[in-house]
């Protein structure tokens, strides 16, 4: 099977250097691998995205020395590919969805789920477990656009290994419940996006941060309920980048976004070769291009053997 892997970033801000490193490391997998390589713009949060940071990515991105052989800037078969411009798709495995009976409509504030009190705690972004309350019985809310939720059933088992991490196997039925596949006021949550644009894209390896990996047996139960006929899906879960006190980085620590990097005249070999030892596929120090980390990716048995060297670690 040839191998497909994507960089999916979302343009949420200027991206930072723990995007960086997961992109580089996706892009080391699928080179080392004589793969094929997308760029996907995930802005479906249309409140958070904006254009001129997917352009920034694209920028930053090639900036480090990275490419890929189909993205929002190199048309191909796959595209295309902003999420955005992708929504008659996800509409259309909602219909699917409903013709197999597996979703339902939710009218349930976050405040009514937490208060469930018998509500078992499910994965951190899901929130308690959903009790249910709607399954059976919709309750219209006059004014309010229901949700949509996936009806899982006992047998929604999912069994998996991530190259990296191990067992991400699930009983998505008993540890996460029906989750939301449409948001209230109908926007497309985002384990439906990535499962139907990696499946009709042709993904073969998903190659993100380790905080995804729990979403894994969602996304694989939604590819087993929409595309049971596709190969399984291969996954590599990486460290996540933290910041020298320690914290998960995110867009609003100041100062670690590749723009701000680049404005003190780092240049991007040095960068490269810093994100490289920080996760010990290199000796601190040393400046790198991409290409030339291709044989130290295949000596950490294809990341499998990634050291996590970031504080807090
Ligand atoms: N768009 C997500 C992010 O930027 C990644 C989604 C994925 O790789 O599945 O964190």
């Amino acid at each position: 099977m040839t191998y497909v892997g994507r960089l999916a970033p979302s343009p949420t801000g200027r991206i930072h250097l723990g995007v960086a490193r997961t992109s580089l490391l996706a892009w080391l997998d699928a080179r080392a691998r004589g793969g094929r390589l997308l760029l996907r713009i995930e802005d479906i949060d249309r409140t958070r995205c904006r254009e001129e940071w997917a352009v920034g990515l694209v920028e930053d991105l090639r900036w480090l020395g990275l490419d890929w052989d189909a993205g929002p800037d190199r048309p191909g078969p796959e595209g295309p590919f902003h999420q955005s411009e992708r929504i008659s798709r996800y509409r259309e495995a909602l219909g699917h969805l409903e013709a197999m009976q597996r979703i339902y409509p939710c009218t349930c504030s976050r405040k009514e789920i937490a208060a469930a009190a018998s509500a078992p705690h499910g994965p951190a972004d899901e929130g308690p477990r959903y009790p249910e309350t709607c399954r059976d019985s919709p309750r219209p809310k006059p004014g309010r656009r229901p949700a949509m939720r996936v009806k899982t059933m006992p047998g929604d088992v999912i069994a998996h290994r991530d190259r990296r991490v191990g067992d991400l196997g699930q009983d998505v039925h008993e540890t996460v419940g029906d989750f939301v596949v449409q948001r209230v006021d109908s926007h497309w949550a985002y384990q439906l996006a990535v499962t139907v644009d990696d499946a009709q894209q042709g993904v073969t390896t998903v190659v993100r941060g380790e905080d995804l990996a729990g979403s894994t047996a969602r996304q694989l139960l939604l590819r087993r309920l929409l595309y049971p006929d596709l190969p399984a899906l291969e996954t590599l879960h990486v460290p996540l980048l933290r910041d020298p006190s320690g914290a998960r980085m995110a867009k609003r620590t100041g100062g670690y976004t590749v723009a701000e990097q680049r404005a003190t005249g780092v240049p991007p070999e040095e960068m490269v070769g810093a994100l490289a030892s920080s996760v010990g596929l290199v000796a601190g120090g040393v400046a790198r291009r991409p290409i030339e980390l291709l044989e130290s990716w295949v000596a950490a048995d294809y990341g499998s053997h990634l050291s996590d060297l970031t504080p807090g670690a």
